[in-house]
């Protein structure tokens, strides 16, 4: 059926073909029979497809090629050459509407991939039937089968000579011999071209040609393992856009294409080629920043870099729009995080920029402290933040003198689903080391702000609410607008609000809180000193912060009970009272204690003698009992 197979016969030892007579009249002969030729392969064809009719079969334009190969054949047996153009022309495209057939099989298009022959079209449509390579290989065969049985059967009659009637059989088998290598060919550079096409799709976001997150996991494994060979570390940066679905809303799905394909190629421009960005669907864009000399402080640069990028105006049909993203990143210097932990890492630092203002960048430092068990619970952190698995206990806090009623403290609490209670001593390092904090630590500021709300309306003293703040609450720039947006919120005084920070935290090397606490003391809440004296024996940082109060450790009180010695704990209280701080003792749990800490002067105190963190709930029925709620 190859056209180009009898062109061969060009170079082929015509000598060997003999007769010419023999030959015109065997051409003759089996041009005479074309249409058996047709039939047979029509019956073969209809034989292995059982739903088929022969009168249906015999309308596919298929056939039309092995009319167009007889006469080829019957060509060359007269003139020696092989086919014309047009003929030529007319088997390419068979050739090619298998192979193209086979690739939208493949692709899925096919409405019924079982159907073994063609799908013959609907009658009144167009010529277009569904070939497979098995069926124009089948075809094929059944070409040569039934035009070899008549070229014997002619040559038989006519007593044509054996050695004409070979050359022609065999010119017949040639050609289909190589019509089938041909189509296979044809077939293989389809599937080629095919599988590079797949390959891009299981690669590529299609919408902006960036990466997808297959291929970033499978970078960033390589990129940790990295790690260990090179010094510094890498970086994920976590990009959710704000509000993109308001953009979508606005100006329609396309608009919202166009934007997040400018952002892709901005990113692009922005990164070194040895770089990753890949998006994940929606707006959430992910970046892999490798070979940080120092991980930490390059990492901030290039994350904040982006988060310039995308607050640029971006022009879309003529119109500058403006918009923000909130921006988590996760800093390894360690191989021991799976590219999942290190990417959730990421997300979580990201969604606590969501939770708190949005439009920022946090970032969170994995240096093999959080091991597998504490990663798991950071997850399950996550969801009861996200659900409501967590809640405030209040401890009251009294009046040394009088022992009225001051206020109280927020503390978190966390029940476990299936391990029970946790204790904040366990969880509370958790969220900081995971991102979590901001995002925890912003629920816990406005649950304590509400529910002293609620209380001051029920009682007749101006009440407190003191507050823990951890170290990367503080840390992040918009903690005060926070602040000040829960009082105004709930309408509480500023200086009822009494945020607790620990020692350690303040003293901590790496970060600079002086602006944040003198904005704070601006806002006019007051700032108190949790833990103190478990540490640092210099006092100079009590004039160097606008610090209102320190709350004495539990282990001073129960020093001075058990040794009977006041000297430091009076000291302290005394040093206190010269920088105008007010005391407050923490842990009273006897009377022994609450003797030495009225004796000491202390102006507050708290302890399990006075009262244990209850529940909302506990604390109305024993402090508001008679106040009516709302
Ligand atoms: P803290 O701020 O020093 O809170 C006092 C802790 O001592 C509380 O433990 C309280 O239940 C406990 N306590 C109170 N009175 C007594 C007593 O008489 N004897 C003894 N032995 N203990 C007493 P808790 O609730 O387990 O909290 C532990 C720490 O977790 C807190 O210490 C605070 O640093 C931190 N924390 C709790 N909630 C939060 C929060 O919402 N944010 C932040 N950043 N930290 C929190
Ligand atoms: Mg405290
Ligand atoms: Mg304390």
């Amino acid at each position: 059926m190859d056209v180009y197979s009898l062109a061969w016969t060009h170079d082929a030892p015509l000598s060997e073909v003999v007769d010419q007579d023999e030959r015109n009249e065997l051409a003759r002969a089996l041009m005479s029979r074309s249409e058996d030729i047709l039939h047979l392969c029509q019956r073969k064809y209809v034989a292995q497809a059982p739903e088929m009719t022969l009168e249906v079969a015999a309308r596919h334009p298929m056939w039309d090629i092995v009319s167009v190969a007889v006469k080829a054949i019957a060509d060359w047996l007269e003139t020696g050459l092989g086919a014309g153009a047009p003929a030529r022309q007319r088997i390419d495209s068979l050739g090619n509407a298998a192979a193209i057939d086979q690739e939208t099989a493949i692709a899925g298009r096919t409405p019924d991939k079982s159907t073994v022959g063609p799908v013959l079209p609907e009658q009144g449509e167009g010529p277009s039937g569904v070939l497979s390579v098995a069926l124009v290989t089948k075809l094929n065969l059944w070409w040569k089968d039934t035009t070899c049985l008549v070229l014997e059967e002619e040559g038989a009659r006519l007593a044509i000579g054996r050695d004409t009637i070979d050359a022609a059989t065999d010119m017949v088998e040639r050609s289909c011999n190589s019509s089938i290598v041909r189509m296979a060919k044809q077939y293989d550079l389809e599937l080629q071209d095919l599988h590079a096409r797949l390959v891009d799709l299981a690669n590529h976001d299609q919408l902006t040609g960036l990466a997808n997150r297959a291929v970033f996991l499978a970078r960033l494994e390589t990129a940790i393992a990295r790690i260990g060979r090179h010094p510094g570390g890498l970086a994920v940066v976590f990009i959710d856009l704000d509000d993109f679905k308001a953009v979508n809303d606005a100006f329609g799905h396309s608009r919202g294409d166009e934007l997040l394909t400018a952002l892709a190629e901005r990113f692009r421009d922005e990164m070194r080629p040895e770089d990753t960005v890949a998006r994940f669907g929606g707006d959430e864009f992910v970046a892999l920043f490798e070979d940080l000399i120092s991980p930490a402080r390059e990492a901030r640069a290039l994350a904040e870099r982006l988060h310039r990028v995308i607050t640029e105006p971006i022009t879309i049909a003529g119109e500058p729009l403006y918009i923000t993203a909130s921006i988590g990143v996760a800093v390894v210097t360690d191989v021991s995080y799976p590219s999942e932990e290190v990417l959730a890492q990421a997300d979580m630092t990201m969604y606590g920029v969501k939770r708190t203002g949005r439009n920022q960048v946090a970032m969170v430092e994995l240096g093999g402290e959080l091991h597998p068990a504490a990663f798991a619970m950071a997850s399950e952190l996550h969801r009861a933040l996200d659900g409501d698995g967590l809640s405030l206990a209040y401890q009251p806090a009294f009046e040394a003198k009088s022992g009225a009623l001051v206020g109280f403290e927020a503390l978190c609490r966390w029940t476990h689903p299936d391990r029970g209670p946790i204790s904040p001593v366990d969880f509370i390092p958790i969220a900081e080391e995971s991102g979590l904090m901001p995002a925890l630590g912003s629920w816990v500021l406005a649950e304590a702000s509400h529910q002293l709300a609620a209380w001051s309306e029920m009682s007749d003293t101006s009440l407190t609410m003191a507050i823990n703040v951890s170290g990367r609450q503080l840390a992040d720039p918009m903690f005060s607008t926070l602040v000040e947006e829960s009082l105004a919120r709930t309408g509480i005084r500023p200086h009822q609000v009494v945020l607790e920070i620990t020692e350690s935290i303040l003293l901590g090397e790496h970060v600079n809180y002086e602006a944040v606490l003198a904005r704070l003391n601006e806002v006019g809440v007051r700032l108190s000193i949790d833990d103190f004296g478990t540490g640092y024996s210099s006092l100079a940082y009590l004039r160097r912060f606008p610090v209102d109060q320190i709350k004495v450790d539990r282990g001073f009180v129960q020093d001075v009970a058990e040794h009977g010695d006041t000297r430091i704990m009076g000291a302290v209280v005394r040093l206190a009272h010269d920088l105008d701080l007010e005391v407050v003792a923490e842990g009273v749990e006897n009377e022994a204690e609450r003797l030495i800490v009225q004796l000491l002067g202390c102006d507050v105190m708290q302890g399990f003698l006075l009262g244990y963190p209850l529940t909302p709930q506990l604390i109305e029925e024993k402090f508001f009992a008679g106040a009516s709620v709302g």
